[in-house]
C-alpha cells in the first residue's frame, strides 16, 4: 500500500469541515477589514527565497528545491511573504494605491521534523500590507490578529510583541547576543553553537537552551533600540492599549525569519501538551524586503497563521463544532420516492439538506440522521403520506410537530409556528 508522504495531511471528516468553516470565517473578517485576496504560484524561482540576507533554517535547510525539465531551479513556497512581494513588484501593484492590503490562504512546504502542529505541507492564512512605514498599520494588523482570536473565541491566547529596531539596531543586537552567548559556548547545545556562528539571534528561539540558567540575563533587543525605534514601538503599544488588546511585551521574541525588523509579534495559546503547536500565528514588519527584491522603497507588515494549529485549538476547545450543521435531514421510511422532490424544494429555498438512501430500521435511520448534525429531521412515513403532512423533529429540543406542506419552508425558517 502506498501511504501519503511523511508530514502531510489527508483532509476529511470533521477536520475538513473545520477547514472550510475557518476559511469562510477568515474571508468574512478580512473583507470587513477591506483586504483583497491574492494568490501566487505554488512554486517560485529558487532565488526568490534563497537570498544573501536570509539565513533562517527555513530557507537554508527546509526548502523543497527541484529542477524542471528545462533545468530551471525552482522552490516550493516555504512561506508566502516573499512570493507576494514578488507579485506586488512584478505587477506594479504599488502604482494602484498608497496602501495595498492583501490576504491569502495557501499551502507552504518545509522539510521539517514532523510533530504535533508541524507538518511538511501546511496551510497558512495571512495578510500583508505594503505602504510607507506608519505605526497605525502595525497596530491595525495586531488589532486584526486580536479580532481573529476573539472571533474564534480562542481562550487563553495572548499576543506577544517585541521590537528588533531598524537595521542598525538589529545588527547591534545581533552583536550583543553573539558576545553574550560566546561566553557560554560550552553550555550551548550543538545547534546553538552553529547558530552562534551563522545567526546568533536564532539562539533565542532554542527550546533547549532557553531553559538554562545563563539564558536569563541575555541582553534584550529593547536595550539596543535607537530613540526613534523606541518611540515607534511606544506609539504602536499606545494604540493597542486604546483598543484594549490582550498583549504582553516579550523581550526575547525574535521570530524565525530574517527579513523582519522593528515590530514582531506572535499569538500564543497555552494548552497543555500542545508545546510549539501553541504558537498559532506570527509576523512583523519588513522594511527592506520589497527593495531587496528590486522593488520600490516601500515597507511591509504582515502575519501568518497556521491553519492546522488553529483547527487543533478549536477542536480542543470544542468551539464551533456544533455550528457545522445541516439544516434538514429527511428520513423517508416509505418507498423513498418523496425525498428527492422535497430536497429540491428545500435546496431552492437555500436550506442545506441530506437524506437516507436505503430503508432500514427507523432507529438506525434516526441515528444516521443525527450524524449529519441537522437542525431538523423531516420524517416521511405512511401516515404522513396518507394525510399530507410532515413530521418534523427539532434536534435541539427533541420535540416533534406536524406541519403541512404549504407551511413547511416558513416553519423551517422560523417564520411559522404550529399552534
Ligand atoms: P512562520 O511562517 O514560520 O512565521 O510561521 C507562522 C505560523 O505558521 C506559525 O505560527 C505556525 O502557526 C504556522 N507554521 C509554521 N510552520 C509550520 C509547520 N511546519 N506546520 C504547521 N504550521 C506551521
Amino acid at each position: 500500500m502506498i501511504l501519503r508522504p511523511k508530514g502531510t495531511i489527508d483532509w476529511f471528516g470533521n477536520r475538513a469541515k473545520m477547514l472550510k468553516f475557518v476559511e469562510k470565517k477568515l474571508d468574512e473578517i478580512t473583507n470587513l477589514f477591506n483586504f483583497e485576496y491574492i494568490e501566487t504560484p505554488v512554486f517560485e524561482y529558487f532565488e526568490l527565497f534563497h537570498r544573501e540576507n536570509e539565513n533562517s533554517d527555513m530557507v537554508k535547510k527546509e526548502t523543497y528545491n527541484f529542477l524542471d525539465k528545462s533545468e530551471r531551479k525552482l522552490t516550493l513556497k516555504p512561506e508566502q511573504t516573499a512570493s507576494i512581494c514578488r507579485a506586488f513588484i512584478e505587477n506594479k501593484l504599488y502604482t494602484e494605491q498608497d496602501i495595498k492590503k492583501f490576504y491569502y490562504l495557501a499551502k507552504n512546504y518545509r522539510y521539517e521534523r514532523p510533530q504535533k502542529g508541524r507538518y511538511r505541507e501546511f496551510y497558512q492564512f495571512g495578510v500583508e500590507v505594503f505602504s510607507n512605514k506608519h505605526y497605525l498599520i502595525d497596530a491595525q494588523l495586531i488589532f486584526l490578529l486580536d479580532y481573529i482570536i476573539k472571533s474564534f473565541k480562542l481562550k487563553n491566547t495572548k499576543i506577544h510583541i517585541n521590537s528588533l529596531g531598524d537595521n542598525q539596531d538589529k545588527k547591534n543586537y545581533n552583536n550583543r547576543v553573539f558576545e553574550y552567548f560566546n561566553e557560554y559556548k560550552e553550555d550551548l547545545c550543538y545547534d546553538c553553537n552553529q547558530r552562534l556562528k551563522d545567526n546568533p539571534l536564532r539562539i533565542l528561539d532554542c527550546k533547549l537552551d532557553n531553559e538554562k540558567e545563563f539564558f536569563k540575563n541575555c541582553p534584550t533587543s529593547i536595550q539596543t533600540l535607537s530613540e526613534e525605534s523606541k518611540q515607534y514601538f511606544e506609539k504602536v503599544i499606545n494604540v493597542l492599549d486604546k483598543l484594549g488588546i490582550n498583549y504582553c511585551i516579550d523581550n526575547f521574541l525574535v521570530r524565525g525569519i530574517d527579513y523582519y525588523n522593528n515590530i514582531v509579534f506572535e499569538a500564543r495559546s497555552s494548552i497543555e501538551g500542545f508545546n510549539n503547536a501553541n504558537v498559532i500565528g506570527g509576523g512583523g514588519r519588513y522594511d527592506n524586503l520589497v527593495k531587496e527584491l528590486d522593488g520600490p522603497d516601500i515597507g511591509g507588515v504582515g502575519f501568518a497563521m497556521g491553519i492546522e494549529r488553529l483547527i487543533d485549538v478549536l477542536l480542543h476547545n470544542n468551539e464551533f463544532i456544533n455550528q457545522i450543521e445541516t439544516d434538514v435531514y429527511i428520513i423517508d421510511t416509505t418507498n423513498l420516492d418523496k425525498h428527492i422532490a422535497l430536497s429540491k424544494l428545500l435546496l431552492d429555498n437555500n436550506l442545506k439538506v441530506d437524506y437516507n438512501l436505503e430503508n432500514k430500521k427507523f432507529q438506525t435511520l434516526f441515528k444516521n440522521a443525527l450524524k449529519s448534525n441537522p437542525k431538523y429531521i423531516i420524517i416521511i412515513g405512511d401516515d404522513e403520506v396518507l394525510n399530507n403532512y410532515y413530521s418534523i423533529k427539532n434536534t435541539k429540543t427533541m420535540t416533534q410537530e406536524k406541519v403541512l406542506e404549504k407551511d413547511l419552508i416558513r416553519y423551517l425558517k422560523g417564520e411559522y409556528y404550529v399552534d
